[in-house]
């Protein structure tokens, strides 16, 4: 028989896929002797099979739970329906990838009229035992009869302002008896049905409830966000009560073994006395910082620190932890790698090592490679922020800053997104519903909520800038206002969010540049020294080139030419050039051309050294250097002495109707050989004349949109012939190498071909996904929000490789050019190059080399080497 329903005792942190997350870290700490409550849990595979079953519980799977049931009644000590000693769990959901606050749970089951009479009899605390009923009463209602919880919070509500009282638990016996009664009421108005009072009729029903929970609208969104996928199902956990708002001396709370923001080697979290689960997050009630504790009950302070420490180091990283005092025991619920934010991920990782609990390849591998992209985000400029008109200060919540203009629903977020607009997402709280607008908003504002309510949670996850708590602003949802008393704000009004101090500002801030930080030097040595691959810029100026060098680049793997040409100063003779109409009329225009190149040349083979630089000449889309207005027109009627009706003439002559498969890359060249040989001599001039001044550079001639291995032959001849003859006459030694990018699929397919003339190659991964995928380029985002909504594939190819299609010409053309025998150096120089899973892909097919935009740098050589700490051993 197929074990369906695992105790605690038989699980381990290794069973995540069948127990889910949290089930297989409560039986880890169940097993290593951590203070847990007993439970069981159902595993995942039922999710399945009940939405198999029409939504229903296969029979074997409740007769496991049965038995469960019957197991855990006999631990406890306790039985379900037994007013004397009555057994009281809570249902939790849990998926193998953490999917917080997306499912259902269901607190203090097992409760009804009698048993909750008897609690009150039997501890004499009758505020206990009917606040445990009707939080029941809410929650069941909510998750397994789908009535709101809004219905019961309304009458709760009215009852509460009526007696100027805050909480039920204040309430006379008689009335708490009152509003439960009417709560049942609810209940049996909106269902038609009494509430039910049998334990296990509940516990069936909540457990169907959670594997429902599976598909809820905001679970969905989460999972498409995260890319988690949809076939994971969740577990449901099922476990004894142990309850935090017993009394004075109970309590419950959340907290990370280290801050989640920073990194920052201290407890981090809030707690409540006298409280259950749902308030520390409900934000009824300020939760108290943890550090709070140290001086109120040092003991407390200290049990639960030994405790998180302890977890630490059988985890060996961060923890986010539940846990609950019972009348001043603590109980642990839950504890799994605490999420956390870019930059303490890398502080972690560093500390880690430093304390020795873990080494670099494993503080590397703990290290999102996109992660260490917000390091290098822009603050807040000193002197903007010193000047900015200050409107509030909140909690500090999720680093960064952010700005845009002020929205108070998640709809009008996504809608001022669509529409352009930068926008912050201003609420009084979020909840999981707001989850669209926080993605498509700047940067996240919340008047109320601690550092673990909802908002901060997701903002940090997301890496998204977060004030959270600013209790010093109004926000009017309704009127769409948000102000501090003196200043208010209307939707549609700049602001600019602080998320590294939690200070609010009113209209625009400046960004200050981004820079290096220490950490990031450390990341990059440990990247250098564990990976093997090159990572090279795209780097197109010598500005480029030295922020490339500050992030160690290796080289540079393109230098686009042609944007070289688009300063104000040249483009009237590159346009000329593009007009002429015979040989003689092109050859003058590119004598004004070549001493900016020279000069451009010189200035970048200089910065880089003797590091290599690939230097593609011109392939740019002819439409763009086309005059457009009638300013261009009369710079060209003055240059060339034409009139203006001829040269319109030309002009739409040329017009193209898909320029991106037009006259252009080595077509042009192959018409018009004057241009590629031009901008061999001025590259091969220019270094040249750094070798006489004592400059050893290394320079790479690559020719673009080769698609038959004619065309190289043939332009390779011609810039061969060009260099060598300029090296001959300056009388210096000069190598350099002559090569292709690769981003015609028929060039991937006469790969070997291909070779015999290059000696190297770079995969031109963008034009090779609009070339196979038949996308244009510039033309594809009109559809591409719908295909990736519509699932025809996960994300946008430009973004990251298509595995299947292109990454199988690329893994074709690179095994037709290594059976050869020929030497020849392959890598990338398309967007991919700088993003991670693309990376991974392309080594894994034996790219030598990726090279990607100055600032993904870092990215990608985190990338790489996690690449091949990953496949060390194969
Ligand atoms: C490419 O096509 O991948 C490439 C790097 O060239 P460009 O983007 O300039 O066409
Ligand atoms: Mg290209």
């Amino acid at each position: 028989m197929q074990q369906y329903v695992y105790d605690f005792e038989q699980g381990s942190k290794e069973m995540k896929t069948i127990l889910g997350g949290k089930g297989a870290n409560l039986a880890e700490m169940s097993s290593i002797g951590l203070p847990v409550p007993q439970g069981f849990t159902v595993s995942t595979a039922v999710n399945f099979k009940y939405f198999e079953n029409n939504d229903a519980l296969p029979e074997d799977v409740v007769k496991q739970i049965d038995d469960a049931v019957k197991r855990l009644e006999d631990k406890a000590g306790q039985k379900f329906n037994d007013p004397t000693n009555p057994l009281l769990v809570s249902v939790r959901s849990g998926a193998a990838i953490s999917m917080p606050g997306m499912m259902d749970t269901v607190l203090n089951l097992g409760i009804n009229q009698e048993v909750a009479e008897s609690i009150a009899k039997n501890t004499g605390n009758y505020a206990f035992a009917y606040d445990n009923y009707r939080r029941f009463i809410q929650m069941y209602s909510d998750v397994v009869l789908e009535i709101p919880k809004s219905n019961f919070d309304k009458v709760l509500e009215e009852y509460q302002e009526e007696a100027g009282i805050n909480t039920f638990k204040e309430f006379e016996k008689e009335k708490m008896l009152e509003i439960i009664k009417e709560f049942l009421e609810i209940v049996k108005v909106k269902t038609g049905e009494d509430f039910p009072t049998d334990a296990r009729s509940q516990l069936l029903k909540a457990v169907e409830a959670v594997f429902r929970s599976w598909k809820n609208e905001r679970a969905i969104l989460y999972r498409k966000i995260n890319a988690i996928p949809d076939d994971l199902g969740t577990a449901v956990n099922v476990q004894r009560m142990v309850f935090g708002n017993y009394d004075g001396t109970s309590g419950t709370g959340v907290l990370f073994s280290r801050n989640p923001s920073t990194g920052e080697d201290a407890l981090f979290g809030e707690f409540l006395f006298n409280a259950q689960g749902e308030d520390v997050v409900a934000g009824i009630r300020t939760p108290e910082p943890i550090a709070n504790l140290k001086n109120d009950h040092p003991e407390l302070h200290k049990e639960i620190y030994d405790l998180a420490k302890s977890l630490e180091k059988h985890y060996k990283d961060v923890q986010d932890i539940e846990f609950t005092i019972e009348r001043g025991k603590v109980y642990l619920l839950q504890t799994r790698n605490g999420k956390r934010t870019a930059k303490a991920s890398i502080k972690i990782a560093m500390d880690l090592v430093k304390e020795g609990l873990i080494d670099e390849k494993t503080a590397l591998l703990r290290i999102p490679a996109n992660s260490v992209d917000a390091l290098l985000h822009p603050d807040f400029a000193a002197e903007s922020k010193a000047s900015g008109t200050v409107l509030a200060k909140g909690l500090a919540a999720s680093p960064g800053a952010a700005k845009g203009k002020v929205y108070f629903t998640a709809e009008d977020i996504v809608e001022a997104n669509k529409r352009g607009e930068a926008c912050i997402l201003v609420r009084k709280e979020t909840s999981p519903e707001d989850l669209a607008g926080m993605l498509n908003a700047k940067g996240i504002l919340t008047s109320r909520g601690g550092m673990t309510s909802h908002a901060a949670v997701v903002a940090r996850s997301m890496g998204k800038t977060c004030v959270a708590g600013c209790s010093d602003i109004l926000v009017d949802e309704e009127n769409k206002t948000l102000s501090n008393g003196t200043i208010t704000l209307k939707e549609g009004d700049y602001i600019s969010i602080d998320g590294s101090d939690g200070t609010v500002f009113a209209g625009e801030l400046q960004f200050e540049e981004a820079k290096n930080s220490d950490e990031l030097e450390i990341l990059l040595d440990w990247s250098d020294k564990y990976s093997k691959t090159m990572v090279r810029a795209n780097a197109d100026t010598p500005v480029d080139a030295q922020v490339a060098i500050g992030f160690r680049a290796d080289g540079i793997g393109l230098c686009r030419t042609e944007h070289m040409f688009f300063d104000k100063n040249r483009i009237t003779s590159v346009r000329e050039m593009i007009l002429a109409e015979n040989l003689e009329e092109r050859k003058v225009a590119l004598e004004k051309i070549r001493p900016f190149q020279e000069e451009d040349f010189y200035g970048i083979l200089k910065t880089m050294g003797e590091r290599p630089i690939t230097v593609r000449l011109l392939d740019p889309p002819l439409h763009e250097f086309l005059p457009k207005t009638e300013q261009d027109i009369e710079d060209l009627v003055k240059v060339t002495g034409k009139n203006k009706e001829h040269i319109m003439t030309v002009s739409e002559g040329l017009h193209e109707f898909n320029p991106m498969l037009g006259h252009r890359g080595c077509r042009l060249a192959i018409t018009y050989p004057e241009i590629y040989k031009m901008q061999t001599e001025a590259l091969i001039t220019a270094a040249c004349k750094l070798k006489k001044e004592g400059v050893k550079t290394n320079p790479e001639i690559m020719i673009p949109l080769i698609a038959f291995n004619e065309e190289l032959e043939m332009l390779r001849k011609l810039v061969k012939e060009t260099a060598d003859k300029i090296i001959k006459e300056s009388g210096v030694e000069l190598e350099y190498k002559i090569g292709t990018m690769i981003e015609i699929p028929r060039a991937c397919l006469t790969a070997d071909k291909v070779a015999m003339n290059a000696d190297f190659f770079s995969f031109g991964t963008n034009d090779l996904t609009q070339m196979t995928m038949g996308f244009s380029r510039d033309d594809v985002n009109v559809f591409m929000g719908e295909y990736i909504d519509k699932k025809v594939f996960e994300v946008n190819p430009f973004v990251s490789i298509d595995q299947e299609g292109v990454g199988q010409l690329v893994k074709l053309a690179v095994d037709k050019a290594m059976s050869t025998g020929k030497e020849i150096k392959i890598g990338v120089c398309g967007e991919h190059g700088g993003d991670p899973a693309s990376i991974h892909f392309l080594l894994s097919c034996g790219l030598q080399y990726v090279s990607c935009s100055p600032f993904r740098i870092p990215i990608a050589k985190i990338a790489s080497a996690q690449y091949h700490i990953q496949n060390e051993s194969k």
